[in-house]
This record gives C-alpha cells, sequence and structure tokens, in this order.
C-alpha cells in the first residue's frame, strides 16, 4: 500500500508534508514551518505523529519543530552536516541512510546548493520526493551557501529519479517561477501548457505542489540548462551545462 500524502500549507507560502503508513499507522511530517497546521492536519485525520523530517535549517521550515515535538513526542531527522544548527536530532542523516515509514523505506539524498546541508528524502516504492528548497516546482532555491556547480549536480541527481516521481518542495513560489520559465522558453508548448494550469489552480487557491518529475524535466528551466533551447535562449550555445545553469540563476535572482 503506497504511503499517503497530505500537503499542509503553512505561513504565508510554505508547505509542509504529512505522510501516512496506512498498515502501521506511523505518520511523518516532512519540514515543520510551524507546528499549529501541522497538528491541525493531524487532528483532523486522528493520525500519531511519529517522525519528523527535515530537508534543511532555515527557520521557515524547523520553526515548528519544538513545539510539535514536545506536543507528539515525535524522533526528530535531519542532515549530520547540519547538525549544529538544526533543533536538536534523534538520527543524523547522510547520503545513502535509510528512513522508514511504516514498511517502506525512504533514501536519503544530499541536495546541496540552497545551504550546504541541504537533503531530501526519496520514498521510491510511493514514488514521492521531498525536496525542500533545492528542486522546486518550477524553480529551484538561491543559492545561499553553495556554488552554482553544486546546485546543478543536486538537481541532476533529482532528475535522475522515476519521471513519475512527485516532487514535494517547500514553497508556493509556482507561478512567478512560471513568469520568469516564460522569458526562457516562450515557446515551449508543455510550459504554455503548464502556466495554464498553473493559474487555474492558483485561481481557485489550490496547492501547485507536488507537481510531477516529468513536468520539472519539461518546463523547470533549471533542469533543462544542459537542453540546446535554453543554452540558446541565454545566448551560451557551446557553454557547459553548470555555466548556463549559473547564468539562468543569475537571470531568476534579478527577475
Ligand atoms: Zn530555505
Ligand atoms: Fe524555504
Amino acid at each position: 500500500m503506497p504511503l499517503e500524502l497530505v500537503t499542509v500549507p503553512c505561513l504565508s507560502d510554505n508547505y509542509a508534508f504529512l505522510v501516512h503508513d496506512g498498515a502501521s499507522g506511523e505518520t511523518a511530517v516532512v519540514d515543520v514551518p510551524e507546528a499549529g497546521p501541522v497538528m491541525a492536519a493531524l487532528a483532523e485525520r486522528n493520525w500519531h505523529l511519529t517522525q519528523i523530517l527535515l530537508t534543511h535549517h532555515h527557520g521557515d521550515h524547523v520553526a515548528g519543530v519544538a513545539a510539535l515535538r514536545e506536543a507528539t513526542g515525535a524522533r526528530v531527522a535531519g542532515a549530520a552536516a547540519d547538525a549544529y544548527r538544526l533543533p536538536p536530532l534523534d538520527l543524523a542523516l547522510a547520503e545513502g541512510d535509510r528512513v522508514r515509514i511504516g514498511s517502506e523505506d525512504g533514501t536519503v539524498l544530499e541536495v546541496p546548493g540552497h545551504t550546504v546541508g541541504h537533503i531530501a528524502f526519496h520514498f521510491a516504492d510511493s514514488g514521492l520526493a521531498f525536496t525542500g528548497d533545492s528542486l522546486m516546482a518550477m524553480g529551484c532555491g538561491r543559492l545561499f551557501e553553495g556554488t552554482p556547480r553544486m546546485m546543478w549536480q543536486s538537481l541532476r541527481k533529482l532528475s535522475a529519479l522515476p519521471a513519475d516521481t512527485l516532487i514535494c518542495s517547500g514553497h508556493e513560489y509556482t507561478q512567478a517561477n512560471a513568469r520568469f520559465a516564460c522569458t526562457l522558453e516562450p515557446e515551449n508548448p508543455v510550459l504554455i501548457f503548464r502556466v495554464g494550469s498553473i493559474a487555474a489552480a492558483r485561481k481557485e487557491g489550490r496547492p501547485t505542489v507536488p507537481s510531477q518529475l516529468s513536468d520539472e524535466i519539461a518546463t523547470n528551466p533549471f533542469l533543462r540548462a544542459g537542453e540546446a533551447a535554453l543554452k540558446a535562449a541565454v545566448g551560451m550555445a557551446d557553454a557547459e551545462d553548470a555555466e548556463v545553469f549559473a547564468e539562468i540563476r543569475r537571470r531568476k535572482d534579478n527577475f
């Protein structure tokens, strides 16, 4: 039985995710921007939280951890590399480590760039990847600590997951990201179609997250830095992929 996923809007534009295993009753949350909405989502379903998984140390992803741990007794897991600046961890994780929810194992992927200790969680059987502020819907996180090359490698790692993987990322930034993507590939038919569905979803107040990896590969300019069309769009036809990625990230920072 696949894990059940619930997207929980928090703060103004953050998401937390509940991941529930029906057979064992185990429930994890990925990132805790604030405790209140997560507690409410748990109560609504009568689920008991057993684990808190953290993608990175930024306040808008961990601010509710202490209160949630206090209220539920859930164990906290996050990157070993960032243990010194994350809330106290019960489990310190590195590349290739496993986190288990019920009978399903998730794999830890190190995806530095936004921060140097950023990690993602991949649950292959259920087709879910929790990417925080690394790969985002139509975008990627700003490079606060890592280099463009580092982030490009992280994005390539994530884009190698099965194409039908649901990318559960940390923010509702999709519409602004889509406007930027259109400046680079105004004629990409998949992008044009996606912009329409994003607008419709937002108009109805629906989240655009999670998104399918295949859609990111077809429309997310940060995943497409290796494509000839993107290289041409930024006037870097002969440049290395990572350099094209750096230029796209620079343009987005100034967009
Ligand atoms: Zn962040
Ligand atoms: Fe964030």
